[in-house]
């Protein structure tokens, strides 16, 4: 039920996404997870509190310098560990957090399950994997892109893949905000979960997607089609 993520946070980038959650946890959540990006993707997920995901992360050395992270509201699959998101491809290459409903998950299932194993109940893991079959013939983002064009329903999506310094994320009907500052950009479902490092925000519009870039931390908003968008940065006063 909640969404964050960042570029241009170096070495602070788990801190940085664990903080997001904490202040996200008011909406409501039964599962959390995480996924940091370098070369290849890492994931760790755990149903409950994210006491426990952070007892789990123990255990783990996840690095990276772009990262997403979500809590889960259940809609499809009840709250367990691999229903918790991120939902990944079956290589390990992709990665997705998602809120909303994919009203047509079942329809993509059928179609993709002939390839893919599937290992969770939710309706999210359709997604990870049309992204996967799509990046036999499509670039990263061309990838990401060519996907939304099937989902239908309800979302606000992140996304990242092995080898890409990026973090891809739209939304259609489940809020997706944009902190702004030098060197960095967030992503949230809501300003408090970037807050606390910068006041300057971006609201993103249903139909529109974006493009993270790690190396200079910047940003570029596009429509679903790929025309540019230009939307106003303002200054929260809280
Ligand atoms: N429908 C997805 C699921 O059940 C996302 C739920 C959410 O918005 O947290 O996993």
């Amino acid at each position: 039920c909640g969404i964050i993520g960042c570029v241009g946070r170096g070495d602070q980038t788990l801190k940085t996404l664990l903080g997001g959650l904490d202040t996200l946890e008011y909406r409501g959540y039964d599962s959390a997870g995480v996924a940091l990006a370098n070369g290849s993707v890492q994931t760790a997920k755990k149903a409950g509190e994210l006491d426990a995901l952070r007892e789990h992360l123990a255990d783990k050395s996840l690095s990276g310098t772009v990262g997403i992270g979500h809590t889960r509201w259940s809609t499809h699959g009840p709250p367990t560990d691999e229903n918790a998101h991120p939902h990944c491809d079956c290589s390990g290459d992709v990665a997705v957090v998602h809120n909303g409903i994919i009203e047509n998950y079942q329809t993509l299932r059928d179609e993709l399950a002939a390839d893919h194993e599937f290992r969770s109940d939710t309706d999210t893991e359709v997604i990870p994997h049309l992204i996967e079959a799509l990046l036999v013939d499509h670039d990263p983002e061309t990838a990401v892109r060519a996907a939304l064009d099937r989902l239908e329903g309800s979302f606000a999506i992140t996304v990242v893949i092995a080898g890409t310094d990026a973090i891809f994320a739209a939304r259609q009907d489940s809020p997706l905000v944009l902190g702004i500052d030098d060197g960095a950009t967030y992503l949230a479902s809501d300003v408090p979960a970037f807050r606390e490092h910068t006041d300057r925000v971006v609201y993103l519009d249903d139909g529109q997607f974006v493009r993270l870039d790690n190396d200079d931390g910047g940003y570029a908003v596009t429509d679903f089609d790929g025309t540019p968008r230009d939307p106003p940065v303002e200054t929260v006063e809280w």
